[in-house]
């Protein structure tokens, strides 16, 4: 991020890259606080450009539109951490960016990411690179299978990963995924999976939402459960404290969210990190008293970070395209938000999709509960109003 001499003020144009659904969540979070937005996306029905004061409808490597954005707002972040790097830095030669090319570079790559997490001491699965024949033979299958293989770049929701057991299942898997470079990842023993928001300012001041315990079906988010003993409080010091040296050891300016796998003997190891809110924080917005996407605003503004506060239990489900039906003549029908709404505690947030497809995601529901127990009751009925299979 280019210095600059004060904090970006209410009334001001902020810009993000990207116009899904994160986009729009900054972009409502930015619009509540005074400020105006402007969004970079090529999809003229994108979910953030559709509430932006401004949408430039144009690929993320077009250079026109880049300047545009650039003289247009007065900082500028992302939404999703597989914009080119060389979009950030080239706006990062006229307007504040945040977060900064080199960071979202590294969470680009599989690899590299890894190689942070390791520099940074803490444990991540074993793993290998597999980018040649030679690599690929050099794998020890004592250490390394079964496991996963990921493309290194452009995954998101399970895409890009294949389960291997044997060399001859890795071979083809290669094969399948048209021989990009991956990394192999030994298959552990999972107990459980959670997740950490921090936020870092230009400053260097650091904060951080509760540890998040998630629930994943089919490579993808399902539920994500916040509330104090969900896990257990060895494991959330570990958690907070990695996340932090993560975010310390890139000089990290914005919102990052780390994973983690919880494994059955207790240990805690990394997983990955995405540049920006993600989906397992999307409970923040009604469970805390500040958002992870108004984290993002105040850092990328340079506002001062106070310290979030979570004021009530919380739980959120995600809303796949799964639960959309087509009736006989076609039309689609939505889920019964009526019969969800009349529960207590219920937040409904949708982004604006028109079509639902499966594992698509079209929106999510958060409960908050005056305790844990009220706020899971509650949940599991919405769960089984939706169609959602019980956790
Ligand atoms: P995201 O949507 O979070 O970006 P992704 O496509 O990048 O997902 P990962 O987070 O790498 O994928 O993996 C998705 C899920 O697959 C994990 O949350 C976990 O449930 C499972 N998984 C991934 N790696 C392993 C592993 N090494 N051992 C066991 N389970 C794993
Ligand atoms: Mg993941």
């Amino acid at each position: 991020m280019t210095a600059t001499t004060g904090p970006i003020l209410p009334g001001q144009t902020l810009g993000v890259l990207g116009g899904g659904q994160l986009g729009r969540m900054f972009v409502h979070a930015a619009q509540a606080m005074g400020y105006a937005t402007a969004v970079l996306d090529p999809d003229a029905q994108s979910p953030a450009g559709l509430v932006s004061h401004r949408h430039i409808r144009a690929a993320y490597d077009d250079s026109q539109a880049l300047a545009e954005l650039a003289g247009s707002c007065a900082a500028v972040t992302t939404e999703f951490e597989n914009v080119p790097a060389a979009a950030l830095q080239m706006l990062a030669r006229s307007v504040p960016v945040a977060p900064a090319a080199a960071a979202v570079a590294i969470a680009q790559d599989r690899a590299a990411e890894k190689a942070h997490f390791v520099r940074c001491g803490v444990p991540v699965a074993p793993h290998a690179l597999i980018d040649s024949e030679q690599t690929l033979a050099a794998v020890d299958a004592q250490t390394l299978l079964p496991g996963i293989l990921k493309t290194a770049r452009l995954g998101y929701d399970g895409k890009g990963q294949v389960r291997v057991a044997t060399r001859a299942e890795l071979a083809d898997a290669w094969q399948q995924l048209a021989r990009v470079p991956c990394v192999l990842e030994k298959m552990l023993p999972l107990r459980e999976e959670c997740s950490v928001i921090v936020a870092r300012g230009r400053d260097g001041a650091l904060v951080h939402l509760p540890v998040q315990r998630n629930l994943h079906r089919d490579g993808i988010l399902a539920v994500t459960e916040v509330f104090e003993g969900n896990l257990p409080s060895v494991g959330v010091d570990k958690a907070l404290h990695a996340a932090k040296s993560i975010a310390q050891g890139l000089d990290y300016v914005g919102v990052l969210c780390v994973e983690f796998f919880v494994l059955e003997d207790g240990s805690l190891v990394v997983n990955e990190m995405a540049p920006r809110p993600h989906n397992s924080g999307h409970w923040s917005q009604n469970g805390a008293d500040v958002s992870q996407f108004e984290l993002q605003v105040r850092c990328m503004a340079g506002l001062p970070l106070a310290q979030p506060r979570q004021h009530s239990p919380a739980i959120m489900l995600n809303l796949l395209g799964d639960l959309w039906h087509r009736a006989p003549d076609g039309s689609l029908v939505a889920p019964p938000w009526q019969q969800v709404l009349a529960l207590p505690g219920c937040h409904l947030h949708l982004y604006g999709k028109t079509e639902a497809k499966p594992g698509r995601k079209m929106g999510h529901l958060n409960v908050t509960g005056a305790t844990p127990e009220a706020a899971r009751a509650t949940a599991l009925q919405a769960a089984a109003l939706l169609g959602i299979a019980p956790f």
